[in-house]
């Protein structure tokens, strides 16, 4: 990154602003890649591409969801969204403004409107902090409020997830997984951000829990027009919560549409396998189950041309050579494969 970036924005160019007129949140081309290191000098022995050429865009008040298989990059993404993390290469256009170019306090500002809420409710929060100072923190950190105002603003985010007033001078240790996760919510909420990245918030919480949890979300949306990244690798919970819906494998987006035409009409083989997978109520119902053989790819060495050919029942002979291009096969429905379901949904 050049010295001139760190203290101005970069500047975008005008079909970056034709789009960040009609998406709150778009990507292009996001990857990163960590070095290995190794050896008594620690020298670069190689790298690990964890996200690569990832497009995306996410309209305001919508959820999208993020789907895959553990090790697939979408928690890399997450963080690459709230530049946790610095990427290798590509841009994230948030509110009108490239997050990658920003400096320091520009950043800090930008945070204010895209918070993060983590997987693990109880190492998210500090065990030596009462839940008024945990939830007060964002609030007495950008110097919003002090003092008795302080205190006000917790009660009302505490009321605002469904926790009672006395709970305010409890630790995190004195409550249950659920809770907790409310805890990470009001939080979250403290700032009144525009939008929330949460990276597999329900999966650490019992089913009736999830629900719960999951409801809560929604209604939290609904009331007070928040925009949701949710990160899960439980497509019954990305049905349930999300407007549209990105598949990823092995660091690549492989399929994104809305969630009724994803999950009706599936175009990318990896995706078909995943949802063939999903368990069903009705004992009678016929389906067409894929099981996948083999590993997901060592994302050092990730395979030429197509990276799930591998695994693919599909596979022709140029997805071994030719990686497939991210593309539009019908209105929003964009798929990273040579040969797409289409009719031909069997394995
Ligand atoms: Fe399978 Fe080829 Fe499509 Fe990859 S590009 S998913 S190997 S059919």
């Amino acid at each position: 990154m050049s010295l001139w970036r760190r203290k101005e924005p970069r500047p975008l160019t005008p079909e970056e602003q034709k789009k960040a007129e009609l998406h709150l949140l778009f990507g292009e081309d996001i990857t990163k890649n960590f070095p290995i290191r190794g050896g008594i000098f620690s020298t670069i022995k190689g790298e690990i591409n964890a996200v690569d050429k990832v497009d995306f865009f996410v309209n305001k008040g919508d959820t999208l969801g993020i789907v895959g298989e553990s090790g697939c990059g979408k928690t890399t993404l997450a963080r690459l969204i709230m530049r946790l993390v610095e990427p290798t290469s590509g841009t994230v256009v948030f509110m009108g403004g490239d997050m990658t170019s920003y400096p320091k306090p520009l950043l800090r500002e930008a945070r204010k409107d895209m918070q993060m809420v983590f997987q693990d409710p109880l190492s998210a929060l500090d065990p030596r902090m009462t839940i008024k100072n945990i939830v007060g923190e964002p609030l007495f950190v950008y110097k919003l409020a002090r003092g008795e105002e302080l205190t006000r603003r917790v009660l009302e985010l505490l009321e605002i997830v469904g926790l009672k007033k006395e709970y305010l001078n409890r630790f995190p240790h004195e409550f249950s997984g659920g809770q907790r996760q409310r805890i990470n919510v009001a939080r979250a909420l403290a700032l009144k951000p525009s939008m929330l990245v949460l990276d597999e918030p329900t999966s650490a919480l019992d089913v009736s829990v999830q629900a719960q949890v999951l409801n809560l979300l929604m209604e939290l949306q609904r009331s007070l027009g928040l925009t949701y990244i949710f990160i899960t690798h439980d497509l019954s919970v990305i049905f349930h919560i999300s407007d549209r819906v990105a598949v990823m494998y092995a660091g690549k987006l492989v399929e994104l549409a809305s969630t009724e035409a994803l999950f009706s009409g599936p175009e990318h083989p990896y995706t078909f396998a995943l949802l063939s997978a999903v368990p069903v109520a009705d004992p009678n119902a016929k389906r067409d189950r894929v099981e996948l053989t083999g590993e997901v790819p060592n994302p050092a060495r990730p395979p030429l041309g197509c990276r799930f050919h591998p695994r693919c029942w599909k596979r022709g002979k140029i997805c071994f050579t030719e990686e497939p291009e991210f593309r539009e096969i019908h209105p929003n429905h964009f798929v990273a494969c040579h040969f797409p379901l289409g009719q031909d949904r069997k394995p």
